[in-house]
């Protein structure tokens, strides 16, 4: 039997700083690097923390 049949769908989100799974994508920052997303506000504020000069600010660009 051949196993040609390839399902994308079911891929599963990380969240970028602590590696679990991430089920509500109320998480997201848009970072240079694209968005990223994460599991609970706590992570997200610790990545900013880390990451502050890959962020894209809303408003002002230097
Ligand atoms: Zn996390």
């Amino acid at each position: 039997m051949p196993f040609s049949l390839i399902y994308m769908t079911d891929t599963k989100i990380e969240c970028n700083l602590c590696g679990l799974p991430v089920e509500i994508f109320a998480f997201s920052l848009k970072t240079t690097q694209g968005e990223k997303l994460f599991c609970c506000e706590g992570c997200k504020s610790i990545f900013k923390l880390l990451n502050e000069d890959k962020l894209f600010s809303d408003s002002d660009m230097d």
